[in-house]
């Protein structure tokens, strides 16, 4: 997944041509390691109506200034500022009277050469295009009521429904119904239908299905999409980032106003707490858009990325560059960037971009300064990057690493690709395609990642040892964003599959993805069955490919509200998220099968605390209807033959269970 949606995203990042300068550190320090390291925070901007205050770190600086703007882009500086050397490789300097309103950007002078201007690495407001600082009141920015906002409880992660969604793709279709579309305000609009219809579009459909996590693709300022020309209708996912710590100007109403965006992504934030529902923001701090141009090069330059050997930039993105997270100020960087989207947004939790481009000590630097916070906060990411990052393996924070980095999630290729095929080869299926050998990947996925005695690692894909300590620290999930979307991919591994097969088998993954020990994850869309016309790769597709259409959730009512069903299924019975691996190697039993392509379990002994004392629940990807033999008994079926009734819509007696094809099972007695 990682490596085919990097590698596109080259293409727009082909005007970062790599050159050697900072590849070195500066001739003052023998290394990058040398240099001084700021105590306090980072804040590069300080506004009050009597003066601002600028900072900025650049312990190799020989010169900086402070240019101030009346607009975030064009004129000539109303009057700049130098700053002084102060400790600790920063330069301060201040500004009489109130600016603001206006706009500011630093250029620092090294080595005889001015690097050319920068909103510097830290800016919390920017004009449009992100291209200057902007000077503001942080404070009247919030939404009335916003000190009341609250996070919403989560017990443990196992009880999350995670929801992946682009904003764009959410909301600009005409079916959604939703004024503000394709915008941070589209998730505040209540009452949203179809047109002409009562079916529920928008935050709504969100609480209506169950979800009880937002996880938003990319939403800090990124570069790919210009600000100025929305009218143009240019998409992407936003995987190059500009402005670490201000929202990405696009998806506001007004990218020129700073205050704008902050607002209304707040606003957006307040509304879903209201409605129960946590937000996730996707991290990407990884790689930068650019290398030359980037505020950390035209900052400290060489100092925030990694390099090879030969004293070039490293790329372990496949971004054109990755960045240097072990070394004391770009940690620093990445741990008060996180809590200030907690604090300044109230943020739910981080999914980390190739989280494992990232030090595993880093990664645990920054559970624990969220933990002094809010322990619930959740932290997860990719476990792996695109190519091999210039630091020791064995000090990465990849998916093998994650019994050392506790609290920490990963998501589970093993599982998804166990169900639908490899992420390198989109026509390749497996256990949702009737290709037997992935039964192992499957239980290693319902398991979450634990170690689990019934399980034969020598047959799981990518692994062969359980990697997570608990089952809270595995993502379960059968798509998401990169790579084909569950209907396009069932096409594309199926050839001529049948409407009816397409409808089984999405809810044939899902209810694998639901059932397991994991965190279960959705890609948005999924569940009114979107595709993407067999697009692999859409990261910048237009909202023709991309857009979610609503119309969908009418023609598909039959599997929302199986998924909805399902998603209820989950939350009612605590045996499908024990959250604990001893608990469920005590009460998680897999069963023998008859033949290939069905995987079994039994959840026994009313499994953490579940009212049911014995669940099954068996998959069969045959096409045929098989035999299962089970603990001889009188069950309820409540899950069968693609249709969910938590009350019963059946009864087996006996020892032996019959499935339909391609479809789940569930019973219990
Ligand atoms: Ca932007």
């Amino acid at each position: 997944m990682y490596k085919m949606k990097k590698l596109k995203k080259l293409a727009i990042i082909g005007l970062a041509a790599v050159t050697v300068s900072g590849c070195s550190p500066n001739k003052n320090y023998k290394s990058y390691d040398d240099y001084p390291v700021r105590s306090g925070d980072l804040l590069e901007m300080i506004y009050t109506p009597q003066s601002t205050s600028f900072m900025l770190w650049s312990p190799i600086a020989e010169d900086v200034r402070v240019f101030i703007y009346k607009s975030g882009e064009g004129g000539s500086p109303e009057t700049s500022v130098t700053l002084k050397k102060d400790e600790e490789g920063t330069w301060k300097g201040t500004l009489g009277e109130d600016w603001k309103g206006y706009f500011y950007a630093f250029n620092v002078k090294i080595e005889g050469a001015w690097l050319g201007e920068t909103p510097g690495i830290n800016a919390r407001a920017v004009g449009v295009n992100g291209n200057r600082g902007a000077i503001i009141d942080i404070n009247e920015t919030n939404p009335d009521g916003w000190h009341n906002d609250k996070r919403p409880t989560l017990k443990s992660p196992a009880d999350m429904i995670v929801y992946e969604m682009h904003h764009r793709d959410f909301s600009i279709h005409a079916a959604s119904g939703i004024d503000n579309n394709g915008k941070y305000l589209a998730l505040t609009e209540e009452n949203t239908v179809i047109p002409n219809t009562t079916t529920a579009t928008g935050i709504d459909h969100l609480t209506d299905l169950g979800i009880t996590h937002v996880h938003l693709l990319p939403s800090f300022d990124y570069a790919s999409i210009d600000e100025r020309t929305l009218s143009e209708n240019n998409y992407n996912w936003g995987y190059d980032p500009q402005n670490y710590n201000v929202p990405e100007g696009s998806y506001s109403i007004d990218p020129h106003n700073p205050a704008s965006r902050i607002t209304e992504f707040k606003k957006m934030v307040q509304a879903l707490h209201a409605k129960g529902i946590g937000v996730i923001l996707d991290v990407v701090y990884n790689h930068t858009f650019t290398l030359n141009n980037s505020p950390f090069e035209r900052t400290v330059p060489g100092y925030f990325y990694r390099h090879n050997p030969d004293g070039t930039y490293a790329d372990g993105s496949a971004c054109g560059n990755e960045t240097a997270s072990e070394r004391a100020m770009m940690r620093k960087y990445m741990i008060e960037s996180v809590l200030y989207w907690i604090k300044e947004y109230h943020i739910d939790g981080f999914r980390f971009d190739l989280m494992g481009i990232h030090d595993i000590e880093t990664m645990n630097q920054i559970r624990k300064a969220v933990n002094a916070i809010d322990p619930s906060i959740v932290i997860y990411g990719e476990g792996w990057s695109a190519t091999a990052p210039q630091y020791p393996a064995d000090s990465l924070a990849m998916k093998a690493h994650i019994q050392r980095m506790p609290g920490i999630a990963a998501f589970s290729d093993e599982f998804r690709d166990g169900l639908r095929g490899p992420f390198n080869d989109d026509k390749q299926g497996a256990f949702l395609a009737g290709n037997p050998g992935n039964e192992e990947s499957i239980k290693f996925g319902l398991v979450g990642a634990i170690e689990h005695p019934q399980i034969d690692y020598s047959k799981v894909n990518y692994t062969d040892a359980p990697w997570a300590t608990q089952p809270t620290q595995m993502i379960s999930y059968v798509s998401c964003h990169d790579d084909m979307c569950l209907v396009d991919r069932l096409k594309s591994t199926i050839p001529n599959i049948r409407p009816d097969e397409l409808i089984r088998l999405n809810k044939l993954a899902q209810t694998a993805v639901f059932t397991s020990q994991g965190i279960p994850f959705i890609y948005a869309g999924e569940e009114v069955m979107r595709d993407k016309k067999g697009v692999h790769n859409s990261y910048k597709s237009p909202d023709d490919i991309n857009a979610i259409d609503w119309n969908r959730k009418i023609q598909n009512n039959d599997t929302y509200q199986f998924y909805k069903a399902l998603i209820q299924l989950r939350k009612n019975h605590p045996a499908f998220r024990m959250g604990d691996a001893d608990l469920i190697r005590k009460h998680l039993e897999f069963l023998p099968t008859l033949q290939d392509n069905i995987v079994a379990f039994h959840l026994k002994d009313h499994a953490n605390g579940d009212l049911w004392k014995d669940i099954i629940v068996i998959f069969n990807a045959n096409k045929m209807p098989i035999k299962q033999i089970v603990p001889a008994g009188q069950y309820t079926t409540v899950c069968n033959n693609g249709q969910i009734n938590e009350k019963g819509n059946g009864f087996q007696y006996g020892k032996e269970a019959y499935v339909a094809p391609q479809s789940a099972l569930i019973l219990h007695n």
